[in-house]
């Protein structure tokens, strides 16, 4: 059985103390949310605070990004040890806006998750087709080859450790989102795909979320979906009256 998992990705907002308000309006909220595994993403200057807001409660703590290195002269980057010490669990890697505005190749999220995994972070990987892609029938193409990559420097028995995002860059932040249909035929291919690299069981424990303009009023139809297990929100995970909506309203009886 694989534990839903929805995570908000609150990328570069939030300060310190806005965070807080809203790391403890949630937590307030959702004392009694069991249902899916709750994972709040502030920016790396807000996590520390977060993770003390919520600390004691079952909302989880990720970061946005690290490098794979265990120190050194890197400025501007974060090692995953540091991430782990602020008390993440888990950090998201390969969002379309690290590979696009940073250049983030699939080696670099390759290594990014190795590094992840070594320090007992779990990897939130994401991949996704941009809308030219799609247009030319390119989208299984270029998500086996997205997968296949990340995964190359996974163990099998680190599957159930692993999730992975489907994120359509075309629906992140765009208000199109995917329709339930298509997302589930890319991820149950994600799925496919993971069990060549992995192996059937293993892939079977892989949790996979999509990602792209997931709304209170759109989540439920995608969490209704066989092998969609989660979702990564970023718009609606930054207010806490949309994001505890949209965790109750994701919730679908025995999935
Ligand atoms: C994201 O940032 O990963 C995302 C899916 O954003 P939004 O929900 O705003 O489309």
């Amino acid at each position: 059985m694989r534990k839903p998992i929805i995570a908000g990705n609150w990328k570069m907002h939030k300060t310190t103390a806005q965070a807080r308000e809203l790391a403890c309006g949630l937590a307030a909220e959702l004392v009694d949310y069991k249902w899916a595994e709750v994972v709040l993403v502030p920016p790396a200057t807000a996590i520390a605070t977060v993770a003390g807001a919520v600390a004691g409660t079952k909302l989880a703590v990720g970061g946005q990004n690290l490098f794979w290195e265990e120190e050194g002269a890197y400025t501007g980057e974060i090692s995953p040890g540091m991430l782990q010490e602020l008390g993440c669990a888990y950090v998201i890697i390969g969002h379309s806006e690290r590979r696009g505005y940073f250049h983030e190749t699939d080696e670099d999220v390759a290594r990014k998750a190795r590094a992840a995994l070594d320090h007992g972070l779990s990897p939130i990987i994401c991949v996704g087709e941009t809308l030219a892609q799609r247009e030319e029938n390119k989208v299984e193409e270029v998500i086996g080859a997205q997968v296949k990559a990340a995964l190359a420097k996974v163990s099998p028995e680190e599957a159930a450790k692993v999730v992975i995002a489907y994120e359509p860059i075309w629906a992140i932040g765009t208000g199109r989102s995917s329709s339930a249909e298509d997302a589930q035929q890319v991820i149950g291919f994600i799925r496919r795909t993971a069990s060549e690299v992995l192996g059937e069981k293993q892939a079977a424990e892989l949790r996979i979320q999509y990602g792209g303009s997931v709304k209170p009023e759109n989540i439920h139809q995608y969490m209704a979906q066989s092998d969609i297990d989660g979702a990564l929100v970023g718009g609606a995970s930054l207010s806490t009256q949309q994001f505890s909506s949209l965790l109750r309203a994701a919730i679908v009886e025995e999935k």
